[in-house]
């Protein structure tokens, strides 16, 4: 399954450090410079996202946000302002390898990088602290094999 990005905006709520705005055009049009590669995009607030981009509360929560992040707290999703014109490292982006959902289909942990397991679900950590973690000398296959088997008999499912 391809990676379904869930809006939950931690990513960008840190990509401030990376996305900075050079130039404000006016009428809703910047230039962003990478400040690590050097890339530079033009980018568009998004037509139906104009309202939303015009509340900047978020950066007093948030500082370190992407100047286009913002977060609608009603529903608890993120949005990029600057969807259809975001740069290409934002188009291929995916947080995770391994998606754990728990058995109402809710997302319950990532596998990010290598062997990263990010999550706030105590079942699935507890799983991990004692029946992934003491494992570390699988290679990265039979450690993808372990982590399905661990979490699939305990009643979780997988997406890669
Ligand atoms: S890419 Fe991942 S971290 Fe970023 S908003 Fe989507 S699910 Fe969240
Ligand atoms: S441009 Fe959009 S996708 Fe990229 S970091 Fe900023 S808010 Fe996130």
């Amino acid at each position: 399954m391809p990676f379904e990005c869930s809006q939950c905006g931690e990513c960008c709520s840190h990509l401030g450090l990376v996305h900075q705005v050079e130039v404000d055009y006016g009428d809703n049009r910047f230039l962003i410079r990478n400040q690590y590669s050097g890339e530079r995009t033009n980018v568009v607030i998004d037509p139906d996202k104009i309202a939303l981009f015009s509340d900047r509360t978020i950066f007093t929560t948030r500082p370190e946000a992407c100047p286009f992040f913002r977060f609608d707290e009603a529903v608890m999703k993120g949005y990029c302002t600057v969807h259809q014109t975001r740069p290409e490292i934002c188009r291929d982006y995916g947080c995770w390898r391994i998606l754990i959902l728990d058995g109402t289909g809710k997302r319950a942990g990532r596998i990010m990088c290598q062997r990263h397991i990010a999550s706030e679900d105590d079942h699935l950590t507890r799983l991990f602290s004692e029946q992934v973690d003491p494992l570390i000398g699988l290679d990265d296959d039979a450690w993808d094999k372990l982590v399905i088997h661990v979490v699939t008999a305990a009643g979780f499912t997988v997406r890669i």
